[in-house]
């Protein structure tokens, strides 16, 4: 019923998450309504995520350097490492300002059922780290699942002959919530209250 390019633009932004039909239309048509400056911002941004934005070599977080400005921060306390499933926890662990260590980005967590193996995330990366950096302790900061579970179990395991007390934050949520929507003062508690699964020193 819409004219073709306007149907195709509802359409691109289904793609995106959490977008149903009605939303996408009301957003198209607030492009339609933009002038051609916005429009060009909106598009090169586009563009511009894609080439410009990769993954930082050493901890598999997003960025448009090298390096990525955690790993290259030499202020940072490189003694401790936090690891998550994906890039968005890195930037919502920044944004709340409450970590002061380092990430390793997993990319995913252990599902058997999706079938999604140790093999299928970066675990490989992430003994190296800890045998070739400086931590003292590795935080396991994933939501709250049996993914989570499994994969906190696993790691623990991995560790367990590494000089490293590893833990893993303490869960104030209910099970099945997205850690991109626990409020900062939950997400704080729960990296203060971490739990020590292996302490070899
Ligand atoms: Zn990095």
């Amino acid at each position: 019923m819409y004219p073709s390019s306007l149907e195709e633009l509802i359409e691109s932004f289904k793609y995106l998450p959490g977008i149903g039909e009605k939303t996408a239309e009301r957003m198209a048509f607030a492009i339609m309504d933009m002038d051609e400056e916005k429009i060009d911002q909106f598009s090169d941004s586009l563009k511009k995520v894609k080439e410009t934005i990769h993954r930082c070599p050493k901890c598999n977080s997003l960025t448009d350097k090298e390096e990525c400005i955690i790993c290259s921060d030499k202020s940072r306390d490189n003694k401790t490492l936090c690891v998550v499933e994906d890039p968005k926890s890195v930037f919502l662990f920044e944004k709340l300002a409450l970590f002061k260590g380092k990430y390793h980005v997993l990319n995913g967590l252990i599902s058997p059922l999706d079938g999604v193996n140790p093999d299928d995330i970066d675990l490989d990366k992430l003994i190296d780290r800890v045998k070739n950096e400086e931590f003292k302790e590795i935080i396991l900061a994933f939501k709250p699942s049996i993914e989570g579970e499994t994969t906190s179990l696993y790691i623990s395991r991995m560790l367990k002959d590494y000089d490293v007390v590893v833990s893993k934050i303490a869960h104030g949520v209910p099970l099945g919530a997205d850690i991109d929507y626990v409020d900062s003062l939950t997400l704080e508690l729960a990296l203060e209250n971490r739990k020590k699964i292996v302490s070899n020193n």
